[in-house]
């Protein structure tokens, strides 16, 4: 592929960027479960206005910005109340929930070592824990010591506690966890981390923007968040259940001692006293003040209401599905995350795979996932009004499919070539 040589006509650019969107998922019809989180037209409107003010801002110097920084502080202050972290409770804004995760991780290892002398730091955490941390053990050298999950699927806090050791630098809970939607006993794993003066990272980068309004709605939950003494650090993902576009969630430390800890500075460089507080340097704005809109324009009213219709679709996933012969729901997940599986109780042996590739010459876009095998659903307002049709399809599919099988059976989600 050559580098183009001569310029063109912004008409006929962005007509042949039009072109090649032809055959991605089109989640606007409703039928995609997860990546794009759509909050309606007004929600899309105000973070599209916003996304066009901020387009070009760079947040990599906040003293050019001045309102960079004060979109950020107000969109962290904000997350902190949600989550019920203490005064004092700090955060920075990153471009996503690895990057939040990375940047724990990091803070976890910079504590254990200045605090305790640990030098071979190892991480804590349960085979449900997202695949994010072992991408920050990897990238940051430390050892992950990885426990069971328990038959509902929750994290085995006994099998942890036996991982716990003098060298761990980090336990983790979610809240909830990704695979199966369930949320993991956060007290018991934020007393283990306790136990040795560990960091308690609590993961809610899907949780952090729709609990605390399922809450709100009677749903209920044990302790979660900063409520539980012992838990050091969140992350929140705004560009999921948030409604906020791509590149933005939210770390937060109990205390600015612990987020001290995440930050990097460095003062012998040609270029200067260089001080950045997560992972990327140069850093777009536009994400940042997409979410501050967003989130002014929903208000905690308007989140709450986002949430009922989510918690209505998902319920009536859940019933739909656990009603079909052959299938059954992963877990007792009370939330937004519905995981489905064949039935080993059942006669029919449904490959769900040959029923993922059926649902999706309907449209519908689930993605896979295993052990065991099964079809998983995020789901958010993008799918209200469509959980009858759904219902309807699986029922048609599911008999179509019989006893076939899906030749493909792999469950990746991203190309790395
Ligand atoms: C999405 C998610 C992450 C990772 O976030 P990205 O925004 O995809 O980087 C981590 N943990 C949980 C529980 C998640 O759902």
């Amino acid at each position: 592929m050559s580098f183009p040589v001569a310029g063109r006509p912004s008409n006929e650019v962005i007509a042949d960027l039009a072109a090649k969107r032809i055959t991605d998922v089109r989640w606007e019809d409703g039928r995609t479960f997860g990546m794009v989180y759509d909050g309606g037209p007004e929600v899309r409107e105000v973070a599209e206005r916003a996304a066009s003010m901020y387009l070009h801002e760079n947040a990599l110097n906040t003293f050019a910005f001045p309102s960079l920084r004060e979109i950020q502080s107000e969109v962290v202050g904000w997350t902190a109340s949600l989550l019920n972290g203490p005064d004092g409770t700090a955060g920075f804004l990153t471009s996503g929930g690895t990057e939040s995760i990375l940047c724990a991780v990091k803070a976890a290892r910079e504590r254990a070592k200045a605090e305790r002398g640990v030098t071979a730091p190892e991480i804590v955490l349960a085979e449900s824990a997202h695949a994010a941390f072992h991408k920050a053990a990897h990238l940051f050298g430390l050892t992950v010591r990885k426990a069971s999950v328990r038959p509902d699927w929750t994290a085995d806090v006994q099998a942890m506690a036996e991982l716990v050791n003098e060298n761990t630098a980090l336990v983790v809970g979610s809240a909830p966890q990704y695979p199966q939607g369930v949320m993991d006993d956060i007290e018991g794993i934020a007393a283990l981390a306790q136990s040795v003066d560990a960091n308690c990272h609590v993961d809610a980068c899907m949780g952090g923007y729709f609990v605390p309004f399922a809450e709100r709605l009677g749903r209920p939950v044990a302790p979660w968040d900063f409520r539980v003494p012992g838990v050091t650090s969140m992350s929140a993902d705004i560009h999921k259940l948030g409604y906020a576009p791509k590149g933005v969630s939210v770390v937060l430390h109990r205390s600015k001692e612990l987020r001290k800890y995440q930050t990097f500075v460095f003062d012998d460089w040609l270029g200067g006293f260089y001080a950045s507080p997560n992972l990327q340097g140069t850093r777009s704005g536009l994400p940042m003040a997409a979410a501050w809109a967003v989130i002014q324009h929903l208000g905690m009213e308007g989140y709450v209401e986002l949430t009922r219709s989510v918690l209505d679709n998902a319920d009536r996933m859940r019933d739909g599905i656990a009603e079909i012969d052959g299938l059954r729901v992963l877990g007792d997940g009370r939330f937004h995350l519905v995981a489905m599986a064949a039935d080993p109780a059942s006669e029919v042996a449904l490959d769900v795979f040959a029923l993922g590739d059926a649902l999706q010459v309907d449209g519908w876009y689930h993605d896979r996932q295993k052990p065991p095998d099964s079809l998983h659903s995020t789901v958010s307002n993008s799918n209200t009004g469509v959980i009858d049709d759904y219902l309807a399809d699986l029922r048609s599919a599911v008999a179509e499919v019989g006893v076939a099988r899906s030749t493909d059976r792999s469950t990746s989600y991203s190309t790395i070539d």
